[in-house]
């Protein structure tokens, strides 16, 4: 039996991609699968390219690299500016890059004109989250330095909401961009291939009869990898999420004080504990760590509640003793997928969802199929598959 590893099944990545596919479809929107939290993963990749997304997205080159080394030929966005040290390696993947920065596109230019080839660009737009973007004032100088540029080839325009402050897509930001593609065909007779409205945190915005307009994009990675929604962590209803696994070992299960002894100060992280008195409890500790994945972000397994994470240690409280070797499915959110996916002490296995059926794991008789759900927070349910009861959906 293998130790520390994300569980994958495809099947339901690609269940994932397809919904969202057809579900975004009925508005307009194609969706760009974002590859990023898998690191450009090719077998992953693969599902994604053939579930009808129009493109694949990551924020790093090195990623596009990987999957076009595997000789993945989908249409590729490069989704964070590209940076000048890495502009000749960007043209070579022949990704079109999300843009904003004018000495950016000036060397892009130059790079593909030397190696005789156009670079697809699409330019960012400021709309109030405060991340990458030209403000809208400055929209249309900024397209002149595209259009002027003979090795650019101007393909649409993007926005990125609610990631750095979490501001919310909504009809007011989503219109601005749609005013500002038709801005900018009007005023040089150009035609915007694509106008990429954002990310998961689009899905909310677009289930509430959001007014698409003039967006005809979305940008997917969280939602088709952990079939939530980030604005409120919620499960998308018709969608899976419990595609991605982690799974823990247990190497010490002992009854302890709940309450820690003798003088505290802060513990090896800078952190202030505050444990109440609970009497003595099975403190279970699973071989997991701040190393492999993100502290917080974590959702255990009914019956478990997770009591600290340091470099090496996942500190839990379970119900009964557990035997050294029993193993825990974890629920990861995305900060724990992104870190669990690059850290070298957590192993990967993709499979099909039959195959991980044929594995029985000792501790839960489900025969491998994760039971965790995300917590119920307040916020509008989002439901894609209305059809499919959440229930069955999410088993
Ligand atoms: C990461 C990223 C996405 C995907 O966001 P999800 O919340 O995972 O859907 C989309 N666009 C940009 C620019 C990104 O950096």
């Amino acid at each position: 039996m293998t130790g520390l590893r994300l569980e994958v099944d495809l099947d339901k990545i690609g269940h994932n991609a397809r919904s969202l596919v057809d579900w975004a479809a009925a508005s307009g929107i194609s969706v760009t699968a974002v590859t990023k939290a898998t690191l450009g993963d090719p077998v992953i990749a693969r599902v994604l390219s053939s579930s009808g997304v129009v493109a694949l997205a990551d924020s790093r080159v090195e990623n596009i690299e990987r999957m076009r080394s595997a000789r993945i030929v989908d249409p590729m966005w490069l989704i964070r500016s590209p940076a000048p040290s890495q502009v000749e390696r960007v043209v070579q993947t022949g990704a079109t890059s999300f843009n904003s920065e004018s000495a950016v596109l000036a060397a892009l230019s130059d790079a593909a004109d030397g190696v005789g080839r156009v670079h697809g660009v699409v330019v960012m737009v400021e709309l109030g989250d405060l991340r990458d973007g030209v403000m809208p004032a400055q929209l249309h100088e900024t397209i002149v330095d595209v259009l002027r540029r003979p090795g650019l080839c101007l393909r649409g325009i993007g926005a990125n909401l609610a990631c750095r402050n979490g501001i919310e897509p909504s009809d007011a930001n989503m219109g601005e961009l749609s005013d500002l593609a038709d801005s900018v065909e009007d005023r040089f007779g150009v035609e915007l291939e694509t106008v990429s409205g954002g990310n998961s945190a689009n899905l909310a915005w677009l289930q509430d009869g959001g007014s698409a307009r003039r967006v005809n994009n979305l940008r997917l990675g969280e939602s088709i990898l952990l079939g939530r929604d980030p604005l409120t962590s919620r499960p998308i209803p018709g969608l899976h999420a419990d595609a991605i696994v982690l799974v823990a070992e247990v190497i010490e299960s002992k009854r302890k004080p709940s309450k820690p002894w003798g003088h505290a100060s802060r513990n090896a992280f800078g952190e202030l504990s505050d444990v109440g008195d609970r009497g003595e409890i099975w403190q279970t500790i699973l071989a997991a760590g701040r190393q492999d994945v993100a502290s917080g972000d974590l959702v255990a397994p009914p019956g478990v509640t997770i009591l600290g994470m340091s470099s090496d240690h996942l500190v839990a409280e379970t119900g009964s003793q557990m035997a050294a070797g029993d193993e825990l499915r974890f629920a990861p959110g995305y900060a724990a997928l992104l870190r669990s996916m690059t850290s070298p002490f957590v192993q990967q296995r993709l499979a099909t969802g039959e195959a991980h059926r044929s594995r029985t794991s000792p501790i839960d008789g489900a025969g491998g199929e994760a039971t965790s759900t995300a917590p119920n927070r307040p916020g509008p349910a989002l439901s894609l598959v209305p059809s499919l009861p959440p229930d069955a959906a999410l088993s």
